[in-house]
């Protein structure tokens, strides 16, 4: 089973594939991750993504996904993917890898905040100096108040700041949108009210699976 997870940042989408890596088996794909360390790997990419603030190209992403799998040996296994795809290519060459494979997108969770939230929650947002860690004091606090699980200091970052997030959210809107309608178009979408607790936002996504299993 291939699920997609999607949201805005603020949405909570990765606490949700944590959740289903823990309680459900599924294998946590989060693109960002795969392409941060490769960029730690390799100082071109890191130049283009991080110097001159372009995109990866999506086929190479999607090799990243499909190396990272092969590694883990979790081809077969029940996967979440996280933050790819984002756009409608990469929608699209996506199913295409997945049908070459026999397999296919089962379903597609979209978790909804508003724009009002997604502020109040990036704001919230403190990143560890030490190790880079991403936390949230609403959604994801650290057992330690301003202190990291790795001992490093806890920091807000300068592009946590109201108008550098609602400028990534327009962007984030824009490129969405055509995905969200091709994917109703093929009838696996889900939508989702990320207003409210965790644990209630899991059970729905998890009935979502279930049914899925029982047709
Ligand atoms: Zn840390």
């Amino acid at each position: 089973m291939n699920l997609i997870i999607m949201g805005p940042q603020g949405s909570g989408k990765g606490t949700q594939a944590d959740l289903l890596s823990e309680r459900m088996g599924f294998y946590h794909i989060e693109s960002g991750k795969l392409l941060r360390e490769l960029a730690q790997r390799d100082s071109e990419v890191y130049e283009l993504i991080y110097k001159k603030g372009e995109l990866y190209p999506d086929q190479g992403t999607l090799n990243l996904i499909a190396q990272d799998l092969k590694v883990n040996n979790s081809l077969k296994k029940r996967k979440v993917f996280d933050g790819f795809p984002r756009t409608k290519s990469q929608y699209s060459i996506l199913k295409k890898w997945l049908s070459k494979i026999n397999q296919r997108i089962d379903l597609v969770v979209f978790i909804n905040i508003s724009e009002q939230e997604t502020v109040k929650r990036l704001s919230a947002r403190r990143t560890c100096v030490k190790c880079g860690t991403v936390y949230n004091l609403i959604t994801n606090p650290p057992s330690n108040p301003g202190r990291c699980k790795c001992g490093g200091r806890l920091v807000q970052r300068a592009d946590d700041k109201e108008e550098t997030i609602k400028k990534r959210l327009s962007l984030f809107k824009r490129e969405t949108k055509p995905l969200i309608s091709e994917i109703e178009k093929d009838g696996i979408l889900i939508e989702i009210d990320g207003e409210r607790p965790i644990e209630e936002i899991f059970l729905d996504i998890k009935n979502a699976i279930e049914k899925i299993k029982n047709e």
